[in-house]
């Protein structure tokens, strides 16, 4: 766990090297380990100072999550807290110098343990980072992070850093003055020594700054008119940012504010009864399993087919440099490998490659990118017209035109080139693999790969298995998806697969809201007020009101009969047949785009969809239930109906694909957080109001009826 030595000076090195991991992380056992060596290192009189060292490439990588998300008592959990207080109290005031050297990252409560340090000495080492990433956890640094770095910094340069937890380099964290000093790799720990040393000579006592009789917190605290107003700015931001439905920052200002109008050891025992309540939050829990667990699970294909050997790429095929062609070819030569772009013709082809060009300029332009890394890339992608380049690709992707004669005729001519092994995938949004699979004569090498706008930036990859589709096929799939650096889930085949047609269910709902009268202002602050990135109508704008209607008419054709018109088909189909109005392509849908200014609900809406229903009448709760478990109720038919394998996948696609709000867990989260009796309850209450679309299919009931869960409570 560590261990310790000493040398002729007195100096003891003390080097964290937690058992069984790659990090060293802060829990009930590392800290007892720490607390008792620490403890026995201050009480030697032989012993004159302390330099504490990490054993691993990191410092250390923060308090342990699984800890937190299976605390069950909040008073013994307050308790805990006290406990490691206690212990970097004492480090302050035990009249040893203590200097962190910090060899890698110090996140989290690394950083918190290093700031109860009298000195940070960082290695300058490019990949190191440094800061308090707790708050996008839905956690707040409980280990003194809010009190220290405050009191260090000042409010005003702390709150970005704690609010929201972005991470510094070593050179930008010496800048900010959260560490002292950055040394050539290999020297901290030496630099650290002499510090101790220099100061062991000099007679003065190490004494943190908020210990001194003289503190003032830079800039002036709370009770000041300059830190009054940051603080009640900050406030108002952060509810206009975040329409109060994250506590985690609302705790963080709480703990400043609180906290630094008293002595520090108060202001420590403040952030813990805040962080207690955090870490018991529903909102933390959702949080840290699906972005934190849920999403570790998927990057290291927890559910990938074993007894596959994995997937090398080197060469892929893309067919349609097109806007997903082309970003799915910037997101795979970023990966390293080479990406045979093939469209109509040749200048079709070279336009694909000329949108990366034009995308990575501008990182170059703002420096985050080399010019010579950037031909590098662009020396990756190799537009043409001939079929015969595919020859030796291990996978080829189309993203030809939505179109299923299309599709067939490029897999035809595609398979008749490229290896019998190799795998071919559609990034169709809305055909049925199964049924584009049929064009194809290894249709246990087909699959989807069904990437989001715009695809060299969003992280998730929907992996649609079709029928005939293999295991190996999957695996490799995976493995790609992988080796590009993003997050797949994986469903089975179904009409609008998972992603499509759960975020469908909210843009419709938005729509239904308006045939019934609803304001459209309103109907979109409950959007975000649900948390959703934007309103309904806004996001049918984005995706075109006419594709809305182009789905409606195509899936009428395709079921016939059986098809039942919806308000949401009717209010698609008034806005493109009856007033000519697309969505945001065509410059004017729900919204108007003037050229210049902001964009705004178009006025004539509400001529064609008289408000009937008066603001006084319309809770805007009831709303936000409807937006959010209009979803809940399709995602939970999607594992009712096995389109979905796991209730994670529901959760990480929703954050992942269409910014589903992290709080609520996910569409599957949300029901798991309301517990799946009283989630019965409202979904058939809103079933009888408002129809069959909110009904809890019947294995929700049976889990509600058994008391079992989707996970661990
Ligand atoms: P797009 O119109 O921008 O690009 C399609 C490209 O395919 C064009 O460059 C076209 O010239 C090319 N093409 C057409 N026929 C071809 C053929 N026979 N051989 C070779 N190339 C051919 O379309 P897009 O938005 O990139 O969408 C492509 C596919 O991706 C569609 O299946 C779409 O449903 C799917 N998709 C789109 C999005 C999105 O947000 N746009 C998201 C996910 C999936």
């Amino acid at each position: 766990m560590l261990s310790f030595t000493q040398d002729a000076d007195g100096i003891a090195i003390l080097e964290l090297d937690y058992p069984g991991k790659s990090q060293n992380i802060l829990n009930a056992s590392s800290m007892t380990a720490f607390a008792e060596t620490m403890q026995k290192l201050l009480a030697d009189p032989a012993v004159k100072g302390i330099v504490l060292a990490s054993a691993k490439k990191d410092f250390i990588a923060g308090g342990d999550l699984a800890t937190f998300a299976a605390a069950h008592d909040r008073e013994s959990f307050f308790s805990d807290m006290q406990g490691w207080h206690r212990l970097m109290r004492g480090m302050e005031l035990g009249g040893k110098p203590i200097a962190a050297a910090l060899n890698g990252s110090a996140l989290g409560g690394g950083m918190e343990v290093a700031l109860a340090c009298h000195y940070r000495v960082a290695a300058d080492n490019a990949r190191a980072r440094f800061g308090f990433p707790e708050v996008t956890l839905g956690l707040l640094p409980g280990a003194g992070g809010t009190q220290r770095l405050p009191r260090l910094l000042g409010m005003q340069a702390a709150l970005p850093l704690l609010l929201e937890g972005k991470k510094v380099g070593a050179d930008e964290a010496a800048r900010l003055g959260l560490i002292h000093t950055v040394v050539p790799a290999g020297t901290e720990r030496q630099a650290a020594r002499q510090w101790i040393l220099d100061l062991l000579h000099s007679g003065q006592k190490p004494e943190q700054p908020w210990d001194a009789k003289s503190f003032r917190i830079p800039g002036g605290g709370p009770g000041t008119p300059a830190g009054n107003q940051l603080l009640t700015t900050a406030n108002a931001l952060l509810r206009e940012k975040t329409y109060n439905n994250y506590p985690a920052p609302r705790h963080i200002l709480s703990c400043v504010y609180e906290g630094l109008a008293t002595d520090i050891d108060t202001g420590l025992k403040i952030e813990s009864r805040y962080f207690t309540d955090l870490v018991f939050s529903s909102e933390a829990r959702n949080m840290i399993r699906s972005l934190f667990f849920g999403m570790q699970e998927a990057n290291r294909l927890a559910s990938r087919p074993a007894n596959v050997p994995t997937q090398r790429y080197t060469k892929i095929g893309m067919l349609g440099a097109g806007m997903m062609g082309a970003g799915i070819a910037m997101a795979t030569a970023v990966a390293g490998i080479d990406v045979i772009l093939l469209d109509t013709t040749p200048e079709a082809a070279a336009r694909g490659k000329d949108y990366a060009r034009r995308q990575w300029s501008k990182q170059v332009e703002k420096g985050r990118m080399g010019a010579t890394a950037m031909e590098a890339l662009l020396a990756r992608i190799h537009p043409t017209a001939d079929y015969a380049d595919l020859a030796g690709c291990e996978l080829v992707i189309e993203a030809v035109f939505e179109n299923r004669e299309i599709k067939a005729e490029v897999t035809k001519k595609t398979e008749a080139v490229i290896p019998a092994e190799a795998i071919f995938a559609s990034n169709t949004s809305t055909l049925p693999i199964t049924g584009l699979a049929a064009a194809s004569i290894r249709p246990a090498s087909f699959i989807g790969l069904h990437f989001f706008s715009p695809a060299e930036k969003m992280p998730l990859v929907e992996i649609i298995v079709g029928q005939a589709t293999s295991n190996a096929t999957l695996a490799r799939a995976m493995d790609f998806v992988r080796a590009i650096g993003k997050t797949p889930i994986v469903v089975n085949d179904s009409r609008g697969f998972y992603t499509t047609r759960i975020f469908s269910t909210y843009v419709a709902e938005g729509m239904t809201l308006l045939e019934e009268g609803v304001a459209p202002a309103l109907i979109e602050k409950a959007g975000l007020m649900a948390g959703m990135p934007v309103g309904p109508l806004a996001l049918t704008d984005e995706v075109s009101i006419e594709l809305m209607h182009k789905i409606a008419l195509q899936t009428k054709a395709d079921i016939g009969t059986a098809y039942v018109e919806t308000a949401a088909d009717r209010v698609a189909a008034k806005m493109v047949e009856t007033l000519g109005r697309l969505g945001r392509k065509s410059g004017a849908g729900f919204y108007d785009y003037p050229a210049t200014g902001k964009k705004h609900l178009w006025p004539g809406l509400v001529q064609h969809f008289p408000v009937k229903v008066g603001a006084g009448e319309t809770a805007v709760g009831d709303l936000i239930e409807r937006l959010v478990l209009v979803q809940s109720a399709e995602a939970a038919r999607c594992l009712a109906e096995g389109v979905l394998r796991a209730p994670i996948d529901a959760d990480i696609g929703a954050i992942l694909g269409w910014g589903y709000p992290a709080f609520r867990g996910g569409p599957i989260g949300w029901l798991h957080t309301l517990g799946l009796p009283q989630a019965v309850a409202t979904l058939e209450r809103l079933a009888a109001q408002h129809g069959t679309r909110f009904a809890p299919p019947q294995l929700l009931r049976d889990m509600a009826a058994q008391g079992t869960s989707f996970y661990p409570t």
